[in-house]
């Protein structure tokens, strides 16, 4: 199911431009817009799911292919080393309710995280 007023399901329809870096039947990986580090890699299922808490025990599949999803891509990346986040919920810093998972890399990442 897709959602017409969501960003990132008009880029899984295509509708908006986005440089893709991998997908396949149930993900999409592209570059993020607004990058906070030299990679900035979203990675996005293709089914709409607003949030993180939104997900059950039958998505555990489908979590699981997004996070080794997302360390095959900072592999092709060239990524020595690197971060994978969710931001769930306003508080967090959520802006697209559309679960993905940030790719972050190419810099010294800090920890805390702000
Ligand atoms: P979050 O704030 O965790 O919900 O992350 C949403 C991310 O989507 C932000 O880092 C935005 O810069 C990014 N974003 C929003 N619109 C687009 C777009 N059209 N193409 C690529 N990235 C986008």
């Amino acid at each position: 199911m897709s959602d017409k007023t969501c960003v990132f399901c008009r880029i899984i329809a295509g509708e908006i431009p986005a440089q893709k870096v991998y997908e396949d039947s149930e993900l999409i990986a592209f570059r993020d817009i607004n990058p906070v580090a030299p990679v900035h890699i979203l990675v996005v299922p293709r089914r709409h799911i607003p949030r993180l808490t939104d997900c059950g025990e039958n998505d555990a599949p489908l979590l699981g292919r997004l996070q080794l999803a997302s360390s095959a891509i900072a592999k092709g990346q060239g990524l020595e080393w690197f971060r994978t986040v969710y931001n769930c919920g306003e508080g967090a810093g959520q802006s697209v309710w559309h679960i993905h998972l940030h790719l972050l890399g190419g810099r010294r990442l800090t920890w805390p995280p702000g």
